[in-house]
């Protein structure tokens, strides 16, 4: 079966089409500014070249029109006719308490997918744009939602709640949600398959470090804790996002810039985090060219996010009562081994010892501790659209 995995934003849209059976990506690409002057789709088909195509996109609904013709195209599409889309997979980014799994879409789905638009306001309304859009052009298509969050419905009381009064978890469901659920459960499952080791006896932190950072502590499959909360500003230092700070930081500076609430929170989400601190990028390629042309605040920038990273492993193996594996993933934990060998120098405590030339390699699983090493360590790619298409083909 042919599967068509979404992926929506506010202005802008991802999408795969994935044959179930033999996993290849059939076709890919992206449509941009969405509902904003200049849009424009990228396509490209299994083998061939990108094609970029400037094309009006006033809403969703056309975007996904678009997507639909250049999958059917006839000299450049991937499939005859729609027919050939047994399903189609939504991203979606919160489902509160509400899912503890992938699940169908039906009216029911999408009210529950609603209630929980207060938790995400800038990421669910797109969601079910998205799921709305493809249900207008593709009627009697099975859809399937798979949340961010559900991976971590797993965690214990004392993980999910924050020292808070206890009323506002009751009253507004007040609670460390986290996010990337996709991404730690396909990475921690493939590690423990790649090493050879019964997931369901396995302890094992995924340090998914790209653009958006979280890490995972997941202990016998499943999630024990991640440090992505209510929102995704929790947690480590990112590309732009702060990640952990005293609150009362928000009060001081609110006063000290005239700013309101959400002027801080842009502060907080988009203007920190190694960017901020390094005032170079929050690309960390850039910042590691400025850091070894002698930027100080680059380098410290670099070193924060490092220190962050390993104070959360440190914490997560004390949560577990230990760790058997340690997984990097995503675009940074994928490719920057500088920032892969920062981290195990940290960890040296923990009888990790890292191979430097597995570690030198790129683009494959691989386990980059060397045969001694008292922890695995491993580079596991991720893989959200794969993982995405599978839940999909498990439910309809
Ligand atoms: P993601 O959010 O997972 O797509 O990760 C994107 C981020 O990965 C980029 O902003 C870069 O900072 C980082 N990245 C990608 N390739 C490299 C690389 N070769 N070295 C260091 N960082 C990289």
């Amino acid at each position: 079966m042919n599967i068509l995995v979404i992926n929506c934003g506010s202005s802008s849209l991802k999408y795969q089409l994935i044959n179930s059976d033999s996993e290849a990506v059939l076709a890919k690409g992206l449509c941009e500014r969405i509902g904003i002057d200049g849009s424009r789709i990228t396509y490209q088909p299994e083998g061939g070249e990108k094609i970029v195509k400037e094309s009006p996109m006033p809403t969703h609904t056309q975007a996904i029109q678009l997507v639909l013709e250049a999958l059917t195209d006839s000299t450049t599409g991937v499939i005859k006719s729609l027919d050939e889309v047994g399903a189609v997979g939504h991203r979606v980014v919160h489902g509160g308490e509400a899912f503890t799994s992938s699940t169908r879409i039906t009216e029911e789905t999408i009210a529950a997918i609603e209630a929980c638009n207060d938790l995400a306001p800038l990421h669910n309304p797109a969601n079910l744009i998205g799921i709305r859009a493809c249900q207008e052009l593709m009627p009697n298509t099975p859809m399937v939602a798979v949340f961010d969050t559900a991976f971590h419905q797993t965690m214990p009381e004392k993980a999910y709640l924050y020292g808070l009064p206890y009323e506002y978890y009751e009253k507004y469901k007040v609670r460390r949600y986290g996010f990337h659920g996709t991404s730690h459960s396909y990475v921690s499952k493939r590690a423990a398959e790649f090493l050879g080791k019964p997931y369901d006896n396995l302890k094992t932190i995924v340090c998914h470090l790209g653009n958006g950072s979280s890490i995972s502590a997941v202990k016998n499959g499943e999630s024990v804790d991640t440090s992505m909360g209510l929102t995704p500003l929790e947690g480590l230092v990112m590309g732009t996002r702060s990640g952990d700070i005293d609150p009362g930081v928000m009060q001081f500076l609110m006063h000290k810039e005239n700013m309101d609430i959400d002027e801080m929170l842009n502060v907080l989400n988009k203007k920190s985090g190694v960017y901020g601190m390094s005032g170079v990028s929050s690309d960390f390629r850039d910042i590691e060219n400025a850091a070894n042309e002698g930027n100080k605040r680059a380098e410290t920038a670099l070193e924060s996010f490092v220190y962050r990273v390993a104070k959360y492993v440190g914490a997560y193996a004390a949560a577990m009562g230990g760790v058997d594996a340690i997984a990097f993933t995503a675009g940074v934990g994928e490719n920057d081994k500088i920032t892969r060998k920062k981290v195990c120098d940290y960890l040296g405590f923990l009888g990790i010892t890292i191979d430097d030339e597995a570690n030198a390699k790129r683009g494959e699983e691989i386990v980059i501790s060397t045969p001694d090493s008292k922890v695995s360590v491993l580079v596991i790619p991720t893989n959200e659209e794969l993982a995405i298409a599978r839940e999909t083909l498990a439910l309809v």
